[in-house]
């Protein structure tokens, strides 16, 4: 029988060799980094996943948690609390006490690739632990895509085609009984250049919890 596959790769996962040379390579440079997969962030039982594309250098592949220690964290977890996803303050420390509150952090890539982009190969290849992600989470109801790339790997994941859901900032998609909805990544790159302003990631949030509000309502009401 095939194993099922985990969630969650080991910290020494050998499936990409360029991804597992350039890790090695910053584990020598920075050994008190954690240089490894980044698992996903929040409670298994969310109802919300947020799916980023994978670690920042300097952030999640510092730090070990998803968006924590960059730019784009900044804005993502100062948008997530003003939308009731946390509570606690983000201080940009794994062990800031920070909690999410029915949402989940996941990547569409667990390691750190060079020059933040990974090959369509290495995306393919961690898909299994985007599914596997999926399938552990029991009351899993909205998507959040940060980005194409984020998007797309969902959108495959659930075995659903591309051509029938095409990524749009502000879209939403549904998939099977999920919800999609896309946003452009919150990276530094694409809100200096204004590609994202925080009012138009903050809409996307808004559009997000206003659907698990009646979703809710729908529920408690069956
Ligand atoms: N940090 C992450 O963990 N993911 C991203 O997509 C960007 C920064």
């Amino acid at each position: 029988m095939t194993p099922r596959p985990t969630a969650t790769p080991g910290r020494d996962c050998p499936r990409c060799p360029r991804l597992v040379a350039f890790r090695e390579s910053w584990r020598q440079r920075e050994p008190k980094w954690f240089n490894a997969p980044v698992a996903s962030f929040g409670p298994v039982n969310a109802r919300l996943l947020i799916v980023g594309l994978a670690p920042g250098l300097r952030g999640a592949n510092r730090t070990g948690r998803p968006f924590t220690g960059d730019y784009a964290g900044d804005l993502l977890y100062g948008t997530l609390r003003e939308f009731g996803f946390s509570k606690g303050e983000y201080r940009a420390q794994p062990d800031d006490g920070l909690q999410l509150i029915d949402c989940r952090i996941t990547n569409a890539v667990r390691c750190v690739p060079p020059e933040n982009k990974p090959t369509p190969q290495e995306i393919t290849t961690c898909r299994d632990f985007l599914v596997a992600t999926i399938t552990e989470m029991p009351k899993l109801v909205a998507v959040v895509a940060l980005g194409r790339i984020a998007h797309e790997t969902f959108v495959s994941a659930q075995d659903a085609r591309r051509s029938q859901h095409p990524f749009g900032h502000g879209r939403s998609h549904e998939i099977g009984a999920l919800r999609l909805f896309d946003s452009y990544h919150c990276s530094r790159y694409n809100t200096n250049t204004r590609v994202l302003t925080p009012a138009m990631f903050q809409a996307v949030f808004e559009t997000v919890r206003k659907h698990l509000d009646a979703r809710q309502t729908t529920d408690e009401q069956r």
